[in-house]
């Protein structure tokens, strides 16, 4: 049996979901093909990021924070909590709820845009008559289908070293480090990236000891060089050991745990014993089986699809979205793909500003930024101002007990224009938002500073920053 489509888009992730559901809005029919089947085996929608990612990750960070303070800072509010202990089993069912109830909600908006859901691997065959063609397998008997364009969506995963392998069991990526059963004694991870750092951070709340071990001789690299300092400040202090400049060597089984042979920043033989280890070193495109070359594309060096600014490839009528192509691997930058990609074909003329897309990293405090760092500016030669506002000095933050960190404003030296803002804080994810708006509408450091925020919030730091590059003019530092 052939079905006829004006759109397919391979894949069901953040980048093509959200492609089908836009693309349907202007009125294509649309196909969207998913293979995803969650642990039960049932088939499921939402790629890695509602399965295996942003959102089951959210909710062990809200449970392990909540037993964290529970532990050490009720007291502070004069609330004796005793006997706090964690029961893993529901704290893992209660993520598993959460998972389930969003993936469903996409398959609910599926119904309401009439999408059809192809369930299955599609692999692009061919064309016929200026149509491409896709063959889904999986459920039954392959299944052909046809339309008019294309979007590849199809993700990312993760980077495994070839020395280490991942059975999700002992050794985990960042789909075994969201379903531990117990808490590790000794936790070892690898990479002191995004989910090294966000995950090793979940672990370490709830007992574990953690060792980070990173290539890297910097720490957080990509972060503006103030932000990198105070989260350095920040993990250290919390406990994590984080260990820069590392080599890793050989991974053994050592009784149940493993033993990880490494050599540090000067040298010298070390060994670490852990009951778990994750490996968090980075994720590589997914083109797995997508026969690219029956439409004469291929990918680039690094396993990329290439496209232009537009997210065309090669061959047009075929797109490609999120992890797969260049840029960040964010969900919400392949979310804005998708609608781009659906407007462009419906000929409108939509553009994305790829400098503003955040960025965030879910540690405690979170970390989150937009635009460009000192180093960059620096590099570029433009001459730049800058102000920092700390939470320690915010009647909010004081009265919720999450003071540390600050929101810091770049600003051009002749213009006042928002170059980057940088925030380390408990609710960085949301305040950057402000940000990102502002610099989209190329506002200026004093339009943020005379801007009215409501009192008390945590936003009003971002108001300070922003009066703080603005002729040094903070009214509460
Ligand atoms: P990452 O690129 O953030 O970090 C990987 C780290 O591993 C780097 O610091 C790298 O130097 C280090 N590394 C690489 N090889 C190593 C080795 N052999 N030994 C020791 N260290 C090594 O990658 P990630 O943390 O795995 O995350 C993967 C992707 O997922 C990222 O691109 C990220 O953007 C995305 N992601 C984003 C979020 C978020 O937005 N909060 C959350 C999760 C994942």
């Amino acid at each position: 049996m052939s079905q006829t489509f004006d759109l397919i888009v391979i894949g069901a992730g953040p980048g093509g979901y959200i492609a089908a559901i836009r693309a349907a809005q202007l009125g294509m029919k649309v196909g969207c093909v998913e293979q995803w089947r969650n642990p039960r085996g049932e088939a499921a929608l939402g790629g890695t990021c509602l399965n295996v990612g942003c959102i089951p990750s959210k909710a062990l960070l809200a449970s392990s924070e909540m037993f964290e303070s529970m532990q050490h800072d009720a007291a502070d509010h004069g609330i004796s909590v005793k006997g706090a202990s964690v029961d893993v089993a529901k704290m893992m069912s209660r993520k598993d709820g959460i998972v389930g109830k969003m993936t469903k909600g996409i398959e609910f908006l599926f119904r309401k845009n009439k999408i059809t859901w192809l369930k299955g691997h599609g692999r692009l065959t061919g064309t016929r008559d200026g149509r491409f063609l896709v063959e889904v397998s999986g459920e039954g008997d392959a299944v052909s289908c046809d339309a008019a364009q294309v979007i590849l969506a199809t993700g990312s995963k993760a980077r495994h070293l070839p020395s280490i392998p991942v059975d999700n069991q002992l050794i985990c990526d960042n789909e075994g480090a969201l379903a531990i059963g117990e808490v590790p004694k000794r936790l070892g991870v690898i990479g002191a990236g995004v989910i090294g750092l966000e995950l090793g951070s979940v672990w370490r709340r709830l007992g574990s000891e953690v060792t980070i071990l990173e290539a890297l001789p910097e720490f957080l690299a990509a972060a503006d060089e103030a932000v990198r300092k105070e989260a350095w400040k920040q993990f250290t202090k919390q406990g994590l050991a984080i260990h820069l400049g590392a080599r890793i060597g050989e991974v053994t089984r050592s009784g149940k745990g493993l033993s990880i042979a490494w050599t540090d920043s000067a040298g010298a033989a070390q060994t670490l014993e852990c009951d778990r280890l994750i490996v968090s070193v980075g994720r590589v495109p997914n083109t797995d089986g997508l026969g690219l070359d029956a439409v004469g594309l291929a990918t680039d060096a690094r396993g990329f699809i290439p496209v232009d600014e537009g997210c065309r490839t090669a061959v047009p009528g075929i797109w490609a979205v999120g992890d797969v192509v260049r840029g960040p691997m964010l969900a919400h930058k392949a979310e804005d793909e998708g609608v781009m990609v659906a407007e462009l074909i419906a000929g409108q003329k939509p553009h994305i500003d790829y400098n503003c897309i955040p960025w965030v990293i879910y540690t405690s405090p979170e970390i989150a930024w937009v635009g460009q760092t000192e180093q960059q500016l620096k590099a570029a030669g433009r001459s730049f101002k800058s102000g920092q506002f700390p939470f320690a000095a915010n009647g909010r933050a004081l009265g919720t007990g999450a003071s540390a960190g600050f929101v810091r404003v770049l600003a051009c030296d002749t213009t006042d224009e928002v170059l980057g803002v940088h925030i380390v804080a408990s609710n960085a994810s949301d305040l950057i938002a402000e940000a990102v708006l502002a610099m989209e509408f190329k506002a200026s450091a004093e339009d943020i500073g005379r801007i009215c925020h409501p009192h008390p919030s945590l936003s009003e730091v971002m108001r300070e920053a922003a009066l703080a590059a603005t002729d040094n003019r903070a009214l509460n530092g």
